[in-house]
């Protein structure tokens, strides 16, 4: 089944799968991208990204299922069109640059393959060197430029034969952070400038935000969410995904009103309200209390004092804790706290929270994800 409609659709990825002797990377997934669309692949180590990455690059063939691309099959479990025949380039996390190319020739290298003439060539690459802001450093080879600058000139490289579908491969992850967040912007930028259809991989939550149209978040072979970015946001679809969204406050409970709008879970002695993302019409237990879990973002935690909440929780949708201890991280101060059912919970704050002292905290009714354990597969 794909997942986004219209007729203008790049690539289909229908039922793939993918082993490796018997370890099944991936199962049987099925999504579709438009022209023009930007999907960061998201998921922890091990969950199949590259994997993903590689089938649609030609560079490894599925066991199952139909990849096509601009309408063509190109790879079943029967037929495999080569990387080169696709229109696709890809952009590795070590740059994978010719080290013994001038930046110049490293560009034109695709070019020249195409058998371009000398004057469009120029005229791309003056393009791309502009745009990239590689002018003056034609002549230099790879080792003689900074990390960011081998990146550009990768970009650039594969950009130069104007492929249908751009491949990103942790492009960002050898860049110090200051870096990683000034290139991520600028590749967003760029990509959209042009149009060029991405699909990216990454590690990094933050990078995914910056550049993507839709999040494809994987876990253990499969698509556990595809959609924007706020909706995965707002609503992550499994706890994997809550926990990539920032939401790593994971506490155990009980819940107590699934069937309700705003579902009961109980930790402890007290009682939080909160959604349930996951829970899709149909799929509510016949069960009347389940196990849970409860996670919540440490920025969206408001401590308040004891007096002002009640003691089961329920007046201000409230936990208490006892705060065990505070560090500066900055801008804000990080602290760990307790429970009273001796569960870990950090809390940002803008002013520090003195350790040993014991408060409460507020939750926020939206943001507070309920799921049930049926909701880990
Ligand atoms: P990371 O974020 O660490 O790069 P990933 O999500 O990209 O991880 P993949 O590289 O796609 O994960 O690997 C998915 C699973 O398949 C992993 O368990 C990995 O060990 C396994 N795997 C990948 N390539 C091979 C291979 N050539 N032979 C055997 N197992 C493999």
């Amino acid at each position: 089944m794909t997942q986004a409609s219209g007729n203008n659709i790049l690539l289909d990825i229908s039922d793939v799968s993918k082993s490796y002797g018997n370890f099944q990377a991936l199962k049987s997934i099925s999504l579709t991208m438009q022209q023009g669309e930007i999907i960061s692949v998201l998921g922890p180590s091990g969950c199949g990204k590259s994997t993903l990455l590689q089938l649609v690059a030609g560079l490894s063939q599925p066991d199952g299922g139909t990849i096509r691309l601009g309408g063509d099959i190109v790879a079943t479990a029967k037929s495999l069109v080569p990387p080169e025949k696709r229109g696709v380039n890809m952009v590795f996390q070590d740059y994978a640059l010719w080290p013994h190319m001038s930046v110049m020739d490293n560009i034109e290298y695709g070019l020249k393959r195409m058998k371009l003439g000398k004057e469009e060539m120029n005229v791309r690459v003056g393009e791309l060197l502009n745009l990239l802001h590689l002018e003056g450093l034609e002549k230099r080879l790879p080792p003689q430029l900074s990390g960011g600058q081998q990146q550009r000139v990768a970009i650039a490289r594969a950009l130069a034969t104007r492929p249908k579908l751009m491949l990103l491969d942790e492009p960002l992850s050898n860049l110090d952070m200051r870096l990683r967040v000034e290139m991520r912007t600028e590749m967003a930028y760029l990509f959209r400038k042009l149009g060029i259809s991405v699909f990216h991989v990454t590690h990094d939550p933050d990078e995914a935000f910056a550049m993507a149209d839709r999040l494809l978040i994987m876990r253990a072979g499969r698509i556990d969410q595809l959609d924007t970015p706020e909706q995965c946001f707002k609503r992550p679809a499994s706890r994997w995904s809550a926990s990539l969204m920032g939401a790593f406050n994971t506490l155990k409970g009980r819940i107590i009103d699934a069937a309700s709008d705003t579902p009961v879970i109980q930790i402890g002695s007290q009682t939080i309200r909160g959604i349930m993302p996951a829970d899709r019409s149909g799929t509510t237990s016949s069960r009347s209390t389940m196990d849970g879990l409860l996670m919540l973002r440490p920025e969206e935690l408001t401590p308040i004092s004891l007096q002002e909440g009640s003691a089961d929780g329920s007046l201000n949708n409230q936990l208490n804790v006892q705060i065990v201890h505070c560090s500066f991280e900055g801008t804000r101060w990080r602290a760990v706290a307790e429970t009273e059912c001796g569960q870990k919970l950090y809390i940002v704050h803008e002013t520090p929270l003195a350790a040993g002292e014991r408060m409460a905290v507020r939750l926020p009714l939206q943001s507070a994800y309920i799921y049930r354990d049926e909701d880990e597969r």
